[in-house]
């Protein structure tokens, strides 16, 4: 510890302290203890009085330079500790005067002092026992006072371990001539923040053996969170990496620091960073904290429109009906109008047509009787053809204009096309309202909103844990007869995945539903929300008619239906392994479009995949726009196994529809060469496209591309998809460097990727890219896909370096079991780089989920000042690159040796020209110096400045640094 030290100024500027003791504030009143006692004539420590700067000052100063064996102590007092501060800084300024002044003196004089401690849990008084005091440093000045100016010098020692209450400090003087002007004691905090809309509060930083603390964050009021914000308070009392963020709930936007209510005429409908939006047209907004704007009198919203959007009117009438006959065509007539004057502010209108036939007096409908060319409903165009009418009969045609809302306004539903009552509303928003350890409460939103019905609108609620073991699962099924519910025994600190649905009077569930996630909050953890309980919505009410709770076995994470009392229960939406499907033909079937393979023209081979080549290729489907797609194909002589298995590549990517996941436009599976077909991505692979392109890329540019990546994978960890195989080959990038997903096939890991390696069960996983529990006994979760993509941002900031260089599986194996990992790469980002050790923390739980990682992306690419700060190579916790550290012969005698050894010998002269010819020059290069010289390939730039990152670091035999 005693080489660590920091000058003062720095820490003043960058960190929060709390001092403990300061020599200075006392005055002449320190009551420190001297030893020993009786001195004879030569005194010991005393207390001067000094003038320095003008300024009256005590100072502890000895200068027995003339005896031998000099040893005097000065204690402190007790000095108490707070709990938490095991590490504290001693700032001590004194002044030195030069041996050589003292003549014949100078022979037994010192010019260093030594600083001591000793713990404690009570203060001892004046009892002072030598053997109790540990040392901490030898201080010796930077500057000896001579005979003309004193030279003060200033020196901070670190004291590390502290466990017990308190401790004391000692100076121990062995024959210098010193004069103590100052001691401070004091220690670093990470002082209570806001970050995010999460406030932490004020922390102690640690010490060597936690260097970064982690501190749990609560959400501001009105904010909510997927999960428990983190943040980490360094040795140095700064407050870094924080994970996961919070956001203003649904009707509250954040003013610096806090969610306020949206101001009337305001709403936000959902949990977001973003601010509250004026209410669309021909809406209200009455009051403060609105979610949606309800519609004004007189205009309504279609199912299909958002509710955060307009309202529209009802259409007004048909203008200018005519009817022409013709002598030609007896029996027929066609029917013709203008559109409505006023549409409503809609384009979906329709007409529909209503005939009457009247003999004499008494008229009916005309029921089928009668033929309508191309119909007599959803017309969108304005005329007719009606034929089949019987001559000599009075017939009356009426036109109505309809659009998306008529639905919605009773006074304007045509008899024909009222609304059946089985026909349940919508639920548009669901919201939480108030959150505890064990219980949620919850409302959602209606709409249309209920007409007074024989019977009130039942709803379907289906909740699960939102927990990593899908293998068993538990969905509680409630049906509510309103909207608004508290669940009671939850389980504390835990999310839960909730879908509400509307049934009809029937009891059939309605179209559409909604699903979200809530959490409840951790034990220990008050609710800050002072919503009011729903009112009699609490469970056991006479609300609730059934409650039912299944437990699915989930065979590898298939689907099941339930049917119960004449629901239909159906799970959260999750991905479906086909494997579960006893015909994997029937899978596919259901998971893709069939294409005829006359649609697709092949072009050129792009890709060599497991089953077959991989072309580049057109399709063009009758009545659809032509699409450049990539063609997979099953080389002939495959056996049907492998058919299948080709195929269950489509069967998985079917299932998913996300801008960062590449899209399955269809499969040829009805003729003899089946293909896959999905959209053709310009640029490739991912770790290829980066190579080719080294250098010429700027961080915010592959913050962008890993933020793309991480959105597609928390879309397959929400469908709860595990990868498995995540690495950049196999990503895909378009030639608006867009990142997908892809490679989903299910024997990929097993057969296809040239990373994989057997492992002792016969299993084969591609190392580098895993997750150790992945290795160790075969844990893949999502958590192991997190790890994997710190290995993929790790791969994108080196521009497709290959993890760990050359080192074996084995060494890697190692390495990452001592806690070893990669060092940053060359000119990354520090907040980039702390990330990626997130995502490779030992224990899985700890690191971020996909979730938090998008957030943390965004929030770096929403300011791209935090890409400035570049990370450190950390020797504590970096692998060194093995080929290039020479660590493993003897040390290079000349730099034509050493570069030699790193195959970069194409350089030796550029290193003489520039004058650098031992390896000590080498050792003071700068990346800088590096380029300066003429190094200009980025890899090869790479290359030199790690080696000499390496060669600066000799002191461990093994391929990695020791702690
Ligand atoms: P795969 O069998 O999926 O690993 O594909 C083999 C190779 O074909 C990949 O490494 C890519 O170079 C290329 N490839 C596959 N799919 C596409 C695509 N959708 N667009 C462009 N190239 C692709």
């Amino acid at each position: 510890s005693d080489k660590i030290y920091t000058r003062l100024p720095l820490i003043y500027s960058h960190s929060f302290f709390d001092v403990l003791l300061d020599m200075k504030a006392s005055g002449g009143e320190l009551g420190w203890l001297t030893w020993p006692l009786d001195q004879g004539d030569k005194p010991g420590w005393e207390v001067v009085q000094k003038t320095l700067n003008g300024s009256q000052l005590y100072t502890y100063s000895i200068c027995n330079v003339g005896e031998r064996e000099q040893d005097n102590w000065l204690r402190t007092t007790f000095i108490q500790r707070r709990p938490s501060a095991s590490r504290v800084f001693v700032e001590l300024q004194f002044i030195v005067r030069d041996c050589n002044s003292f003549g014949a003196s100078s022979l037994t004089c010192k010019e260093t002092f030594n600083l001591f401690s000793s713990e404690s849990d009570a203060d001892v008084g004046t009892t002072f026992r030598k053997g109790q005091f540990k040392k901490v440093a030898t201080i010796a000045p930077d500057e000896i006072t001579g005979k003309k100016e004193l030279r003060i010098n200033t020196e901070t020692r670190v004291v590390e371990n502290l466990s017990l209450k308190g401790f004391y400090l000692a100076i121990q003087d062995i024959g210098a001539c010193v004069a103590l002007l100052s001691l401070r004691v004091y220690y670093k905090i990470c002082p209570a923040t806001i970050q995010s809309l999460a406030s932490f509060p004020e922390t102690v930083a640690g010490g060597e053996n936690q260097a970064l603390r982690e501190v749990s964050g609560e959400c501001v009021e009105n904010a909510i969170s997927e999960g428990l914000p983190r943040i980490y308070c360094t040795v140095d009392g700064e407050w870094v990496v924080p994970v996961g963020q919070c956001q203003c709930k649904p009707g509250y936007e954040e003013t610096e620091d806090a969610c306020k209510e949206c101001l009337p005429g305001f709403f936000k409908a959902e949990a977001s960073s973003g601010k509250c939006e004026p209410c669309p047209a021909n809406t209200q907004g009455l009051d403060t904290g609105a979610l949606f704007c309800p519609c004004m009198d007189g205009f309504y919203r279609a199912p299909t429109d958002p509710p955060t959007g307009p309202c529209s009117g009802l259409p007004s009438a048909p203008r200018d009906l005519v009817a022409t006959t013709s002598h030609l065509s007896v029996g027929k007539l066609l029917l013709s109008w203008r559109p409505p004057e006023h549409t409503g502010g809609r384009t979906d209108i329709t007409y529909s047509i209503e005939c009457l036939r009247c003999e004499g007096p008494v008229c009916q409908s005309c029921g089928e009787k009668i033929r309508y060319e191309p119909a007599n409903v959803g017309l969108t165009l304005t005329k007719v053809t009606v034929s089949e009418l019987d001559a000599h009969l009075n017939y009356t045609f009426t036109v109505e204009a309809h659009s998306g809302v008529s639905a919605f306004a009773s006074q304007a539903m045509p008899q024909a096309h009222k609304l059946p009552l089985t026909n349940p509303p919508k639920i548009t928003s669901m919201r939480l309202v108030k959150q505890n350890p064990t219980s949620l409460s919850l409302s959602w939103e209606v709409s249309p909103k209920p007409r007074v019905q024989a019977r009130p609108i039942r709803y379907e609620l289906t909740y699960r844990k939102k927990d990593d073991n899908l293998d068993v699962t538990t969905y509680t099924v409630l049906i509510l007869e309103k909207n608004s519910v508290q669940i009671p025994d939850l389980s504390p600190g835990t999310a839960y995945l909730f879908r509400v649905q509307a049934l009809g009077s029937d009891g059939s569930p309605g179209g559409s539903s909604i699903e979200e996630q809530y959490e409840t909050l951790s034990e220990g953890h008050l609710a800050h929300n002072n919503t009011a309980v729903i009112s009699g919505a609490a469970i056991g009410g006479a609300v609730m008619l059934l409650i039912v709770v299944i437990v699915l076995f989930l065979h590898r994470r298939s689907v099941l239906f339930f049917f119960l009392n004449g629901f239909q229960l159906k799970p959260l939406k999750t991905y479906v392994d086909p494997h579960t499907y006893e015909d994997p033909n029937i899978a596919v079937l259901k998971f893709a479009t069939e294409i005829h393979p006359s649609h697709i023209t092949k072009q050129k081979v792009i890709g060599a995949g497991e089953f077959g080549e991989v072309y580049r290729g057109i399709l063009k489907v009758p009545g659809r726009k032509e699409v450049a797609v990539a063609v997979k194909t099953l080389k002939p002589g495959y056996t049907e196994k492998q058919r299948q298995d080709f195929l269950s590549e489509a069967s998985i990517m079917g299932q998913f529809a996300h801008q960062n996941i590449i899209r399955l436009e269809g499969v040829v599976t009805k003729f003899k060469h089946a293909m896959i077909v999905t959209e053709y991505m310009e640029n490739g692979a991912l770790d290829r496209y980066l190579r080719d392109h080294d250098g010429e890329f700027s961080a915010y540019q592959l913050v962008g591309m890993m933020r793309g990546i991480a959105a597609g994978m928390k879309y397959l960890s929400d469908m709860s998809y595990v990868h498995r195989d995540l690495a950049a080959r196999n990503i895909l990038v378009n030639n608006t460097l867009e990142c997908k997903v892809s490679d989903f096939g299910l024997s990929r890991v097993l057969e296809d990727d040239p990373e994989g390696t057997y492992t002792t069960s016969g299993g084969k996983i591609p190392i580098r890219w895993t997750a150790p529990e992945a290795i160790a006994y075969r844990k893949f979760t999502s958590a192991s896909d997190v790890w994997s993509f710190g290995i993929v941002m790790w791969e994108v900031m080196a521009f497709g370096e290959r993890p760990y260089w050359d080192m074996s599986n084995h060494e890697v194996m190692k390495a990452i079991n001592e806690a070893f990992r990669l060092p940053a790469p060359m000119d990354c980002p520090s907040a980039v780089y702390q990330l990626m050790l997130q995502c490779w923390l030992q224990d899985r739980s700890k690191r971020p989920r996909f979730g938090d990682i998008v957030s943390l992306l965004d929030k770096l690419l929403r300011s791209p000042e935090s890409l400035k700060a570049i990370a450190d190579f950390d020797p504590r916790v970096s692998i060194r690159l093995p080929s290039t550290s020479g660590s493993d012969g003897p040390p290079f005698r000349c730099v034509p040796e050493w570069l030699e050894s790193i195959k970069m010998s194409q350089y030796g002269e550029n290193f003489t020209c520039a004058g650098i010819v031992s390896m000590d020059q080498v050792m003071q290069m700068k990346n800088e110096d590096i380029k300066n010289i003429g190094v200009r390939l980025p890899g090869h730039l790479k290359r030199i400045a790690y080696s000499i990152l390496g060669l600066k670091d000799q002191t461990s035999t093994l391929s990695v640094f020791a702690v």
